[in-house]
């Protein structure tokens, strides 16, 4: 901390880390870049890092994951937000009436895989999580039964009364396959509603689209759901209006005969039967309108903050495991680490090895995509940040930091190179006081310095 501060280069220092936006991990990158006038090769503007503090220009890590940048994480949440929100009340290229076309919020659950430890409130206090007078006793001699009124935060939330009973093999390869029953789902969904229309679904595509947007969320048994935007469009997205016949309604029954219909099989193995495996029976749809209890924004800001969440949040670790690691090393849980450990034994079957169990123990299993969109739901990720880069740049020009160019008379040439990522532990200290952030105790012991 001394040194930077004593550093003659400290007050540029400072202005790369505002830059940032307080991101905890910055990328560091050496390079330059010219700028020369393609008709007379003169030099008209150039830039080296050379002269930058450590000779490294440093750029936002833009993680999603707020356990690893909290800075950038939030950045993501705000654009996930507002290509989720242009999708409900129009917006980024989505005419308002999209307002008009029917839309469901739906949440697809993962079945059980035994009992759990829960909290249920009822009018505000919590219920006795799994009260059972005659409750049996399981093999192992464990009573089903749970009389506690758990708090909010209590640890044992979502772990099993019996981990000797717990279906982790079950839990495991739903977390693996969910992606795919995700695919059936959406398949079987608009197989359903061209049947109701009475089309074919060639038919189906000239009339109307259906469009997604979904985040997938760890529940605290460690297992994926998903909740979804689920929206009928005129034939080309949401600047159609879809036909008459395409109610909220049929859409919802729809839904609901799509969830239970599909199924996705688990290949057998030498010591394991084939395994098929559906959406629990919990379902969840509920119609998205203006002035309903139900609205655009609430919908979008769920949406969005599940999609900077990860596993982390159920006690898993937020970083890839070796399977040379010893997992009793790491202070997990005992549930966590039971359900990597099974990801580990699965991963090593060759009957699973497409589904690279190994490689996403730390996930769980699971190793899709925590927000994905239908190409026809709103705009893109890509275009947001377009859109904020313009406006980055459009201050540069008029800040005069940047020379004004048109890009056909101007080549530029740049060369980049990667030289490290994220901060030393005095680096961290001072980048957390500069961005008001209250310097966390993560940001100095995850491997500082470049
Ligand atoms: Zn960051
Ligand atoms: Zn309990
Ligand atoms: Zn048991």
């Amino acid at each position: 901390m001394i040194t930077r501060l004593n550093d003659r280069n400290y007050p540029r220092w400072a202005s790369q880390i505002h830059r940032t936006g307080g991101c905890r991990q910055p990328i560091h990158l050496r390079g330059r870049v010219l700028h020369v006038d393609r008709s007379t090769g003169r030099l008209l503007h150039s830039y080296t890092t050379a002269t930058e503090p450590d000779g490294v220009l440093r750029l936002p890590c833009k993680t999603r994951r707020a356990s690893r940048c909290p800075a950038c994480a939030e950045v993501y949440r705000a654009d996930t937000y507002h290509l989720i929100r242009a999708g409900l009340v129009g917006g980024k290229g989505v005419p308002p009436s999209v307002t008009a076309h029917p839309c469901l919020f739906v949440t697809l659950t993962a079945p059980s895989f035994g009992a759990v430890h829960t909290r249920r409130e009822k009018n505000g206090r919590p219920l006795p999580c799994r009260p059972r007078r005659d409750a049996e006793r399981c093999p192992h001699g464990r009573v089903m039964s749970c009389t506690a009124r758990h708090g909010a935060e209590e640890s044992c939330l979502g772990e099993p009364l019996c981990p000797d009973c717990y279906d982790y093999t079950g839990s495991v390869l739903f977390n693996a396959l969910a992606p795919q029953l995700w695919k059936y789902f959406t398949d079987a969904l608009r197989r359903r509603v061209a049947k109701a229309a009475g089309l074919t679904l060639r038919e189906l595509r000239t009339q109307c689209t259906i469009s997604f947007a979904k985040v997938a969320e760890y529940q605290r048994r460690g297992v994926v759901h998903f909740h979804a935007v689920i929206r009928l469009d005129g034939p080309d997205g949401p600047t159609f209006p879809p036909p008459a016949w395409a109610t909220a309604d049929l859409l919802a029954d729809a839904v609901r005969h799509a969830a239970h219909a599909v199924t996705v099989t688990a290949p057998a193995t030498v010591n394991e039967s084939a395994r098929v495996l559906r959406w629990g029976r919990q379902l969840d749809i509920r119609e998205i309108t203006l002035d309903g209890e139900l609205s655009d924004q609430a919908v979008a800001g769920y949406i969005a903050k599940y999609a900077t969440k990860a596993a982390e949040c159920v006690g898993t670790l937020d970083r890839r495991i070796n399977p040379l690691d010893d997992l009793a090393a790491f202070n997990l849980r005992d549930h966590p680490r039971r359900l990597i450990a099974e990801c580990m034994r699965l991963g090593a079957l060759d009957e699973y090895a497409d589904l690279r169990l190994t490689q996403w123990a730390h996930m769980l299993g699971f190793r899709g995509h925590f927000s994905t969109r239908s190409r026809h739901y709103s705009t893109t990720m890509g275009a947001i940040r377009d859109e904020r880069r313009d406006h980055a740049r459009t201050e540069e020009i008029t800040t005069g930091r940047l020379p004004l160019f048109d890009e056909d008379t101007v080549l530029v040439i740049s060369h980049w190179e990667y030289a490290g990522k994220g901060l030393s532990a005095g680096d961290a200290l001072l980048a957390a006081l500069l961005s008001g952030d209250p310097p966390s105790p993560v940001s100095l012991d995850g491997g500082g310095g470049r």
